[in-house]
């Protein structure tokens, strides 16, 4: 039963993203005759750009608007409408949607404003409580419009269509929308469609990203984000989505996040957490507009850059130098050619050129020079990208340069490699870069642009790899887990103290040091003398969650007169320090030996749930933030790459003279710690292993401080 209700939601899904994107017939509801009203200019969008399906304005007053037929109400309607773009004004807006819903429109586009982004959060709620009887689906409300390259479909009130091309562009602002759409225009960025998102009351990125990433017109999805309603689900359609997803995520500064808050009411998260959601997702991330149009235009018309040598062609120095900056930047080896390339490579110069990689065709490079160099340079199996730059010179034309290239490319690209262009020039170079585009090549008015595409296209290669490292569930002793935090919650309480932490940890496999709660002092020395002397020795209580402030810890203790004494201490200590605290007892467990110290943790992310966070202890924590992200649960590859990611991360692979560390038990509790999170996120809030003590290479480690705050 749960299955077929699924799949009926999701064919419905299917059928309304159909209606929103490939409408055979549009009613504007709220069709103005006023030329300055929105309504209005919906309308003559839709027909300026050329739309060859129906459309119906209505409007209870006209009778004709841009010479076409009114209807007094969308219920009048005598066909089948399949999307309905409403744009009256918000206290209008649920009649409106009654209505479509009566009509039996699949989908409708609400551009009018006035819900929850101004804090009508109720009216905006009552859209979608009407809309959801009927199984209309609402994008929206507060949008431009929903504008369409495929169809010749500009139903929005931005003045025309973008470029055309093959990126489908979603923003959660409309006024960026308008400006990119002009800017597409501008940098030759080619666009399938333009969704303004807005409140995203109904259909969010996840919807969209899902229908797009099985659209024939579609190659790749470029998203300008502000804050997800459900950012789990995004990850999940992305890592599923066949399509190269680009995202430029904005309020990630602290200032940012509270503008993005105030704006769309989503909240905004840690940049940390999203870099690492979205490199797990396979999420190309941009970190301004520049960006996001460089990665678009590689991912939109070129394939994943597998392998990782690329080979750069050049006729000036000066770029060719640019280049080799830049791919360092962008993480691209740019390394020698080999001997029989190099050969090749000498054919197609002048004495003074150089054939190292940047190949130099120096300055006489022309058409046949390009084209020879470009096919030579195809063929050859070393190649895993190729990278072409021209300056403008006065010997050659860039129509002809462009024109060589692309020849060589149709005739010689048999492997598929990715390739991406730079002209750096006049008008001349930006019409031949807009002919290059219009055969499929990506083309920059800079070499770091080039680079930065290509960049792109080999992270997206990079990330798809480890997205399908799928996580392997460790074994563990779960509903051990649970009991112990049932007793806790029980007891009313939603910390743990550190033992009871630590069994859950050991539950979920993570090494922790012998040790025992002890109530007395006689206790005490029974414990010591079980574990193994020396022991530490710290304050169990749970008022008390940082036992050092209290006086509560005290370690390295040899005998038992040093337990008695660290008992009296311990206990005297912590009723100064907090005289209603609760004090269960004394914690004796075994000492263990000095390492380097790490950091293991989590906090529940309000987008994306259960993190998992590493870093080196100390200073490098609590001063340089040096900690790396990933959203909760990962195998033990992911938390490798993970691990290598913070700038300590040479200190556990040894450094002067030092032995390595063990990485594979550190990345080993990494993931189980990702898995207890993961399991128990209906219960746990927040999880501090701190400090895991790591010892040299094959010796593990020891979790010797554990903390769980329940929600
Ligand atoms: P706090 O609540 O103050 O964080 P911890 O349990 O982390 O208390 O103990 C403080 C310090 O004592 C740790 O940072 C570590 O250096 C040391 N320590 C605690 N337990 C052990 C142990 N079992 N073996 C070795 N050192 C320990
Ligand atoms: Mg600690």
């Amino acid at each position: 039963m749960y299955l077929i209700v699924l799949c009926i939601r999701g064919l419905t899904h299917m059928d309304a993203m159909q209606s929103l994107f490939r409408p055979e017939s549009i009613a504007v509801i709220g069709a103005s005759r006023d030329p300055k009203g929105i309504g209005y200019q919906c309308l003559k969008n839709m027909i300026d750009s050329g739309y060859k399906g129906k459309m119906y304005p209505v409007n209870p007053k006209a009778d004709e608007i841009c010479g076409i037929k009114v209807y007094h109400n969308v219920t009048e309607i005598p066909e089948k409408v399949d999307l309905g773009l409403i744009v009256v004004p918000a206290k209008f807006a649920i009649q409106a949607v009654e209505d479509c819903g009566k009509k039996g429109i699949k989908s409708l586009a609400v551009i009018s404003s006035g819900f929850s982004e101004i804090g009508n959060d109720d009216l905006e709620k009552q859209l979608v409580d009407t809309a959801a009887k009927y199984g209309t689906r609402i994008l929206g409300p507060n949008i431009v419009g929903v504008l369409n390259n495929p169809l010749k479909c500009n139903a929005s009130f931005a003045p025309y269509l973008p470029y055309h091309g093959t990126a489908a562009l979603i923003s959660q602002s409309g006024a960026l929308l308008i400006g990119i759409d002009a800017r597409s225009w501008i940098d030759k960025i080619g666009i399938s469609h333009m969704v303004s998102i807005g409140n995203m009351a109904d259909v969010d990125f996840a919807d969209l990203v899902e229908f797009f990433s099985s659209d024939k017109d579609t190659q790749a999805v470029s998203l300008y984000i502000e804050g997800f309603k459900n950012g789990r689900r995004f990850l999940e359609v992305a890592k599923k989505s066949s399509k190269p997803i680009i995202a430029l995520k904005s309020g990630v500064s602290k200032r940012g996040a509270a503008a993005a808050a105030s704006h769309t009411g989503s909240l905004a998260g840690s940049s940390k957490v999203y870099d690492a959601a979205f490199r797990q997702s396979k999420v190309i991330s941009a970190h301004d507009l520049d960006d996001l149009f460089e990665r678009t235009m590689a991912l939109s018309l070129q394939p994943p850059m597998h392998g990782k040598n690329v080979l750069v062609i050049t006729n000036g120095g000066g770029v060719g130098v640019m280049s080799t900056d830049s791919a360092e930047k962008y993480g691209i080896p740019l390394e020698d050619a080999p001997e029989d390339l190099k050969a090749m490579m000498r054919k197609h110069m002048p004495e003074f050129g150089s054939p190292k990689n940047p190949v130099d065709i120096t300055g006489q490079g022309d058409r046949h020079h390009y084209y020879n160099a470009v096919k030579d340079a195809l063929s050859h199996n070393w190649v895993d990208a190729l990278v072409v730059l021209y300056c403008e010179t006065s010997l050659t034309n860039p129509d002809e340069i462009a024109q060589g290239i692309c020849d060589a490319v149709k005739e010689a690209n048999v492997r598929k490699i990715p390739i991406a262009i730079s002209f750096v020039g006049g008008e001349r170079c930006i019409n031949a870069g807009a002919w290059l585009v219009k055969n499929g090549l990506p083309y920059y008015k800079t070499p770091d642009g080039a680079m930065n595409g290509m960049g792109a296209l080999r992270e997206y290669a990079i990330y798809s790899e480890e997205a399908a490292n799928e996580f392997k569930p460790w074994k563990v002793d779960k509903k051990a887990a649970l009991d112990i935090i049932a007793a806790v919650r029980k007891e009313g309480r939603n910390a743990l103290t550190e033992p009871e932490a630590k069994l859950v940890f050991a539950a979920y496999g993570l090494p922790i040091p012998k040790g025992k709660l002890a109530r007395n002092v006689e206790e005490a020395l029974k414990v010591a003398s079980e574990v193994a002397y020396p022991v530490v020795m710290k304050i169990v209580s749970p008022e008390i969650i940082h036992k050092s402030d209290a006086g509560g810890v005290k370690v390295n203790l040899k005998t038992p007169e040093d337990v008695r004494a660290a008992y009296d201490l311990i206990t005297a200590n912590a009723r100064k320090y907090n005289a209603k605290a609760n004090i269960h007892g004394v914690y004796v467990q075994n000492m263990a030996p000095w390492g380097t110290e790490t950091i293991i943790g989590s906090t529940n992310d309000a987008q994306f749930g259960p993190t998992v966070m590493f870093g080196l202890g100390g200073v490098f924590v609590e001063v340089m933030k040096d900690v790396s992200f990933r959203i909760a649960p990962i195998g033990q590859k992911e938390a490798q790459t993970m691990a290598s990611e913070i700038k300590g991360y040479k200190i556990l692979e040894g450094t002067r003279g030092e032995k390595r560390k063990d990485i594979n038990a550190v990345t080993e509790a990494v993931s189980k710690l990702s898995q207890l999170v993961h399991d128990l996120q209906n219960e746990v809030a927040e999880v501090d292993a701190n400090p895991v003590i790591v010892y040299e290479d094959g010796k593990g480690l020891s979790v010797v401080d554990a903390r769980i705050i329940l929600k």
